[in-house]
């Protein structure tokens, strides 16, 4: 079915078999789909499965759908992958949200450093990338939403890789890779400077204090948003996800 019958709830489905659709996913259904009663659609509630449902009241303000089945929807990547990318200027930090949707990151992260110059909050900008995140997560066909969360200082942005085993730092003045990428398995946080890149003492503290591995991207200076998705689809390859 096409991408734009899906539909992303907020909430699990648990043993209901009748589902409503309000506000903006009601009004793209009747609106801009101009589905009627009858129609099928998919609805994802986030717990990777695929429901299958068919309309049977189309109201004013709400839709009523009836769920005929469901299925895992087999798109999320097998292992948890954690991209977090310093705020980008214009609409590229957006870009980058949606790439790394595509490439089946599992969550992303959005954080203020040191030289980082564009402008971000917890606000508006956050709902909208979130709103990237979701529309690319239709787009593609996945069926689980990453979660995008912003971090004002840097250093909890490192802190929210704990649980990751790897944890890697593209880093441009690295002259080395601490790891060799080729041999990675398992649970991959990965961090991407802003267009200012790092300082280096946010580079020793997340190798000294958060077990970061310093990693180069080549001898080339890649743009922050060319960065962020070169290394997402290289980890992505290596963990056996785009073979
Ligand atoms: N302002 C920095 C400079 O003048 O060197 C460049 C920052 S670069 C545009 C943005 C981010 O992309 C960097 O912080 C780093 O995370 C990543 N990056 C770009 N090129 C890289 C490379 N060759 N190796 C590792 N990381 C790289």
């Amino acid at each position: 079915m096409s991408a734009s019958r899906r539909f992303l709830l907020e909430n699990r489905i648990d043993n209901e078999s009748e589902i409503e659709l309000s506000g903006e996913q009601f009004n793209h259904a009747k609106s801009v789909l101009r589905l009627g009663v009858g129609a099928e659609i998919v609805l994802l509630d986030g717990s990777g499965r695929e429901y299958t449902a068919i309309i049977t009241v189309i109201g004013k303000h709400s839709l009523t759908a009836h769920i005929t089945g469901f299925a895992d929807g087999g798109k999320e990547a097998a292992t948890p992958v954690y991209l977090l990318c310093g705020a980008l200027k214009g609409d590229k930090t957006e870009l980058v949200v949606q790439k790394a949707v595509e490439l089946g990151v599992s969550k992303i992260g959005v954080f203020n450093s040191k030289y980082c110059s564009a402008f971000m909050n917890g606000g508006a900008k956050l709902e909208r990338l979130n709103k990237v995140a979701r529309e690319a997560t239709k787009q593609c066909l996945r069926s689980v939403a990453p979660e995008v969360v912003y971090f004002d200082n840097f250093e909890l942005a490192l802190a929210s890789c704990g649980e990751y085993k790897n944890r890697l730092f593209a880093c441009e003045f690295a002259d080395h890779s601490d790891v060799d990428m080729r041999e990675i398995t398992g649970p991959s946080a990965l961090i991407v400077g802003s267009e200012g890149g790092f300082a280096e003492e946010e580079f020793a503290l997340a190798k000294d204090k958060y077990g970061f591995k310093g990693v180069t991207l080549g001898k080339r200076i890649l743009r922050a948003e060319t960065a962020a998705i070169a290394f997402t689809s290289i980890v992505m390859f290596l963990l056996g996800e785009m073979g």
